[in-house]
């Protein structure tokens, strides 16, 4: 039985680890992504404001040896899901069983003048260019804002604004600056009322300036002036935007895309095409994108596969749930667990914030790198 992984993101790492662990070399397991190592979301922000080098957030996949698992380098250039045939640049894959992880593609060049007047903090490029963008930022008007939707990791605008308010006020530029944070979304994290309300809290506190509802179509750079959804005109010095998504053109191509997303099977992840899966920021499968949310899709099917490969047995179902943490800066930490069930109100419990959860949530990411990369982290 031979299964191919396309993306060792989240989802990709995390079920070729179950695989590994519970079959070790009974099942080949063949994991595909083009670039040569991985990076949490969360550390683009920490390399972004200086907190962490760019170096100590980089995972690497050489260091990914596990039982029955071979890594490949190499850009994927057509899948065709019912042949489960997919061509890279290495050669040709043919697969018994084939999960798509490809996650979502970022374009900042289909919002007009971003590129030209603005950054970007979603791309690893992105982030870490902004880290020398910010070291040289003198203060004034920052916009952090949204400019499509659906988007990754629903709080990260809100987590940039708040630690916005940080490295200003440490370098003494609060003062003369203003921080807007523009979200189409009417509340903050919308499941989670308590998690929403925390954070409304938090930008009057530190006079964050709350732009619900609204998206930015567009900046003029010749004006340094962004050009909001509902009309509005808003002035900028410094401006942070969260790019369009797309689902990745070779997905597009493969015809497996409906509305955009890779539909599934909300229990099992499977796709409409036999033998084949999708996890993740690729799927429509109903919860946000976020990495917590592709790791628990992957878990569920590595245990349909699991079921395949014996032939037999049990296998768990989707139920929607994860845990996000929170950057409220301030060396503080909060943690939403939230769960979306198709068809219900989704739910979300708040705790926090408080700075014992920064612990929580290094744990978070140094449990993964260990499983994923055998590697201790940080
Ligand atoms: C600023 C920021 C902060 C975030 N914070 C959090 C957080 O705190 N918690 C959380 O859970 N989530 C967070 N996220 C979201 C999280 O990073 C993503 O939702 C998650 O990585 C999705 O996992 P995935 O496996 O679906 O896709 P990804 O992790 O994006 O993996 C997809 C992989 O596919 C590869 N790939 C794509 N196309 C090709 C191709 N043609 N050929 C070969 N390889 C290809 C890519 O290189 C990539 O490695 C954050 C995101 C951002 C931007």
């Amino acid at each position: 039985m031979r299964v191919v992984v396309l993306g060792a993101g989240f989802g990709g790492l995390e079920l070729t680890t179950r695989l590994s662990e519970e079959f070790g070399t009974d099942v080949e397991v063949v994991l595909i992504d083009r670039s040569d190592h991985f990076v949490f979301g969360f550390s683009k922000l920490e390399v972004m404001f200086g907190r962490a080098e760019p170096e100590q957030v980089r995972h690497y996949y050489r260091d990914v040896v596990k039982p029955g698992v071979q890594v490949v380098q190499s850009t994927i250039r057509a899948i065709d899901p019912e042949a489960k045939r997919v061509e890279t640049d290495a050669g040709t894959f043919e697969a018994d069983v084939l999960v798509v992880a490809l996650g979502a593609d970022l374009h900042p060049e289909a919002t007009p003048g971003l590129v030209e007047g603005g950054n970007e903090f979603y791309t690893v490029d992105g982030a870490f260019a902004l880290r020398d963008v910010l070291a040289d930022f003198g203060g004034g008007q920052v916009i952090v804002a949204v400019t499509s939707t659906p988007f990754k990791c629903p709080p990260a605008p809100s987590e940039t604004a708040l630690l916005m308010h940080d490295f200003l006020t440490r370098r003494g530029l609060r003062d003369g600056s203003r921080i807007s944070l523009v979200m189409p979304l009417p509340m903050p994290i919308p499941p989670s009322p308590d998690a929403s309300k925390a954070l409304l809290a938090a930008f009057e506190e530190r006079g964050i300036d709350w732009h619900p509802g609204t998206l930015v179509r567009g900046l003029d750079p010749a004006r340094r002036t962004a050009l909001l959804a509902d009309g509005a005109e808003m002035p900028y010095d410094l401006f942070l935007g969260v790019p369009v998504h797309q689902v990745p053109e070779v997905v597009a191509q493969s015809g497996m895309a409906v509305d955009g997303w890779i539909p599934v099977n909300p229990m099992t992840l499977e796709t409409q095409f036999p033998g084949v899966y999708a996890v993740g920021d690729v799927t429509s499968v109903g919860t946000p994108k976020a990495g917590v949310f592709a790791e628990g899709q992957a878990a569920v099917a590595a245990s349909g596969i699991g079921a395949l490969i014996r032939g037999a047995g049990e296998s768990t179902t989707y139920d929607g749930h994860g845990i996000c943490y929170l950057e409220f800066g301030n060396d503080q930490v909060a943690k939403v667990d939230v769960t979306f069930v198709a068809g219900e109100m989704p739910r979300g419990q708040l705790e926090g914030p408080s700075p014992a959860l920064v612990a929580d949530k290094a744990h978070f990411g140094s449990s993964r790198v260990k499983r994923w990369f055998d590697r201790t982290w940080p």
